[in-house]
């Protein structure tokens, strides 16, 4: 039987610029392209979970372009473990490539497909390609990792060059592909257990009008003015080499919401533990309220505060709240709702389309002030001066709030400067002795 290697595609759902689709095709041997739906993760999702389909509109991309090269994607669904199995006893296979993840689950799930692949003679070759810099590639002098982002990203930018920068030209490689007589068979979404998602999805590109203009827009709600690439992003349907490499001729501010991207990475992965705790652990020590009708009308955008209202009524109908409104309603819910951040975190994970674990960990332990360099737990967002500020003529809020002057419109479920003052007081029990 010919020998093949695998490439298996994570969140890195492209053919071009893609390191591990780039070391298996250099190799010479035939590559299957491969993707799981891993029932592990599958099996916790709604049936109209929209980022289902955008995945499954990705594949579908990916799949037209194999076909210009006679080849096919194949589509497994069951676990990685039966997945390779299968895969074992079907072809001779050499090597299996793939892109880093650092989230715990899916390093746990690649010691294991590791061993496994290992225990049958199988090798299991993983590159750097979702960040510019991982783990260890960014620290201080003293060799230890950073927990401030200006340093870290001091030191990111000093250390940025075109080594870390360049394309992988996987398509000098294409010819490698195996080759198919057709394509492989292709589940639908119904028969994955999903329902298809008419949203449409942010585009794939950013204009070179909202990136000159993105340092002075990026905070407005009401326009346009980021970038909307955050689900690309995730999953890896646009290449972070590419986006840095415009940024840093571009715009330096939107440079800097990358790195922010790099540093959360980094922080998942020296500190697992911040997904189920604080990174910083006297935080541990807060006794949270956690009143469920609050949480419901948080979740519901009915708590009489508009803005929160309006980025809670976003995120529920399109997936996606601007960046300056989930800093408001994170810290709403943590300081003037007292209720866990946790709490937030699970809702937004089950509700964004950009979902990502450290970048959600990240904001939300950032907005309790239990994260890394975090907003200080004295410091509590007033929801209507941010209004005010980024939301002075109301626009974004009368887009998702229009009924907000209206009489039925709820009071405030809580009256801001008690909120404030019993927060501090919470956070000070908690906090005292340090
Ligand atoms: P742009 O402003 O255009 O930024 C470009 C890219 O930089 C983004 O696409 C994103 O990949 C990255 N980025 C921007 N801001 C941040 C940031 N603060 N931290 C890390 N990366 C950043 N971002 C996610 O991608 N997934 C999440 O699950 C997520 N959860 C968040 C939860 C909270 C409570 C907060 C405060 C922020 C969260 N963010 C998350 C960060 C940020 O809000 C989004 O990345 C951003 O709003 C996405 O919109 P954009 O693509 O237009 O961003």
């Amino acid at each position: 039987m010919q020998k093949i290697n695998v490439i298996w595609f994570r969140r890195d759902l492209r053919l071009s610029d893609n390191a591990a689709l780039f070391h298996s095709l250099k190799q010479g041997l035939p590559v299957l392209p491969v993707f799981i739906f891993d029932t592990n993760i599958l099996d916790e999702l709604d049936a109209d979970d929209q980022r289902v389909t955008f995945i499954y509109q990705a594949l579908c991309n990916m799949q037209n372009e194999l076909k210009n090269y006679s080849s096919s994607l194949k589509i497994i669904h069951a676990t990685p473990i039966e997945s390779f199995l299968k895969l074992i006893n079907e072809y001779d296979i050499e090597a299996v490539y793939a892109n880093h993840d650092y989230e715990p689950y899916a390093r746990k799930r690649d010691e294991e497909v590791s061993k496994f692949l290992l225990s049958h003679g199988v090798k299991f070759n993983t590159f750097k390609d979702q960040v510019i810099f991982e783990k260890d590639e960014i620290v201080k002098d003293d060799g230890t990792s950073y927990s401030v982002f200006t340093p870290y990203s001091k030191r990111w930018k000093a250390t940025v060059n075109d080594f870390y920068l360049k394309s992988y030209p996987s398509q000098n490689y294409f010819f490698n592909f195996i080759k198919t007589e057709s394509i492989f068979y292709f589940p639908s979404l119904k028969e994955l257990g999903f329902n298809e998602s008419n949203t449409s999805f942010p585009k794939r590109t950013i204009s070179e009008q909202t990136l000159l203009q993105y340092h002075l827009q990026r905070d407005i709600p009401s326009v346009e003015g980021t970038s909307q690439l955050s689900v690309h992003l995730r999953f890896g349907t646009i290449s972070i080499r590419a986006l840095a490499t415009i940024a840093l001729a571009k715009n330096e501010k939107f440079l800097n919401e990358l790195i922010w991207r790099d540093f959360y990475q980094m922080i998942l992965w020296h500190y697992p533990h911040v997904i189920s705790r604080a990174f910083k652990p006297a935080y541990d020590h807060i006794v949270w309220e956690n009143n469920e009708a609050k949480f419901k009308a948080w979740c519901e955008g009915q708590t009489g505060y508009p803005i929160v209202d309006a980025g809670m009524r976003q995120l529920n109908v399109t997936g996606w709240m601007h960046n300056r409104v989930r800093m408001i309603v994170a810290s709403f819910l943590c300081k003037h709702l007292l209720i866990d951040w946790r709490w937030g975190e699970a809702y937004f994970a089950k509700k964004l389309l950009d979902f990502d674990l450290a970048s959600n960990n990240g904001g939300w332990q950032w907005a309790a002030g239990s994260g890394v360099d975090a907003a200080p737990y004295f410091r509590i967002f007033n929801p209507y001066l941010q209004t005010v500020k980024f939301d002075p003529s109301f626009a974004y809020i009368k887009k998702w709030v229009p009924e907000f002057e209206e009489f039925h419109y709820p009071q405030p479920i809580v009256n801001h400067q008690e909120a404030r003052a019993k927060c501090l007081l919470m956070y000070a029990a908690a906090l005292k002795g340090l």
